[in-house]
């Protein structure tokens, strides 16, 4: 990792780190990506990706906001990856179904409709035609892929620290671990907000394609499947720390959960078992998306269980400020 080499450097080579260097390599900008591991081995290869504003909230907040501006950004944003890749990303806006809403199914009907969702009654559901899922993995080896032809320089590296002194700019965009990299500017040590792992469990079963027309939920639990037939189901909100372990248990009652809501599950074998680390904002008000007071550092982390969809937003908005910024 070298200064001579960058204007900015980005610590973290998930989605959100990903997606802000090939935006900033579009403008010009002369970008290294350093990545602890297997770049993306963490939360944005793990999570399930549905594409779910309104079905993810409950109440209003910037997480509904954010959500239903990113979800609009999602078409062009992918066609603009496909046209740089020549690689299609799996994403099918298929719609979800919010089965038993129960007592609260007129009022997430209002909060919804007032942030601008199309919501229609189903019987006893809700359904939000305009939400969708993707496959994490592969918007993310699309994303690596187009940073890399517009130069974004790619590193393996853990870095224990970042001085920021050797860059115009710098991007802390390591998920979960973000709020625990010590990191130094000109006037010493800055005070990041805190990120706390929050792990979630998923299972994933082999089905025959076209089981789910669309994606579901109940309570806690949600079900979709990708293209190819796997079903994925999830999920679990532990707070233990960084513990990589898969539990049975854990799987077990998840296996039940998507049952309730998909009964063809019940007789089904997971295929896969995992694990991965939300990463945990320090107050639920949204991701962390800003400058470090007047420093040349930025914050882009803490977001959560909506990392995937709020890809293309958290890209703009970062771009955006950067380039204002070394303008
Ligand atoms: C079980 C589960 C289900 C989910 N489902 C969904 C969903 O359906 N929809 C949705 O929108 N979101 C979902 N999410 C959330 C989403 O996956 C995350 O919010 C998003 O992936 C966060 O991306 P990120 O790039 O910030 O973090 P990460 O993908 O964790 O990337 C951070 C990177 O930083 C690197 N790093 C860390 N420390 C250092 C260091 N010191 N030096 C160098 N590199 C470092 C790591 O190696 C890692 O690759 C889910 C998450 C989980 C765990």
């Amino acid at each position: 990792m070298s200064s001579e080499e960058a204007d900015v450097l980005i610590v973290g080579g998930g989605l959100i780190g990903s997606s802000i260097a090939w935006r900033l390599a579009q403008q010009g900008q002369r970008v290294t990506m350093v990545d602890a591991g297997n770049l993306g081995g963490e939360a944005s290869t793990a999570g399930a990706g549905m594409l779910a504003p309104a079905s993810e909230a409950a109440k209003q907040s910037p997480w509904l906001e954010l959500g239903v501006r990113s979800l609009r950004l999602y078409p062009k944003f992918l066609e603009e990856l496909q046209s740089e890749t020549g690689r299609e990303v799996e994403c099918r806006m298929c719609g979800c179904l919010y089965l038993d809403p129960g007592a609260d199914a007129d009022r997430l009907e209002a909060l919804h409709r007032t942030a601008g969702v199309r919501v229609e009654r189903r019987d006893e559901a809700l359904f939000y035609p305009e939400e969708g899922v993707i496959d994490p993995g592969a918007l993310l080896r699309s994303l690596r892929h187009a940073g890399e032809k517009r130069g974004v320089r790619v590193e393996h590296q853990l870095l224990s620290e970042v001085k920021a002194t050797e860059y115009r700019a710098v991007v802390i965009a390591a998920g979960a671990w973000s709020g625990s990299i010590p990191v130094f500017a000109e006037d010493g040590p800055l005070p990041l907000p805190k990120s706390e792992p929050v792990k979630g469990h998923l299972i994933g079963f082999h089905m025959r394609p076209g089981l789910l027309p669309s994606f579901l939920r109940k309570d806690r639990t949600y079900v979709l499947q990708r293209a190819d037939g796997l079903v994925i189901a999830g999920t679990t909100e532990e707070h233990v720390g960084f513990d990589t372990s898969v539990q049975m248990a854990s799987c077990d009652e998840l296996h039940r959960r998507a049952a309730d809501v998909v009964p063809e599950l019940a007789a089904a074998e997971p295929v896969r078992r995992w694990i991965g680390f939300r990463p945990g904002p320090e107050h639920d008000d949204g991701p962390v998306l800003r400058r470090v007071d007047d420093s040349n550092v930025w914050m882009a982390y803490g977001h959560y269980r909506n990392g995937i969809l709020l890809t293309p937003v958290t890209a703009e908005i970062m771009a955006s400020q950067i380039a204002a910024a070394l303008a």
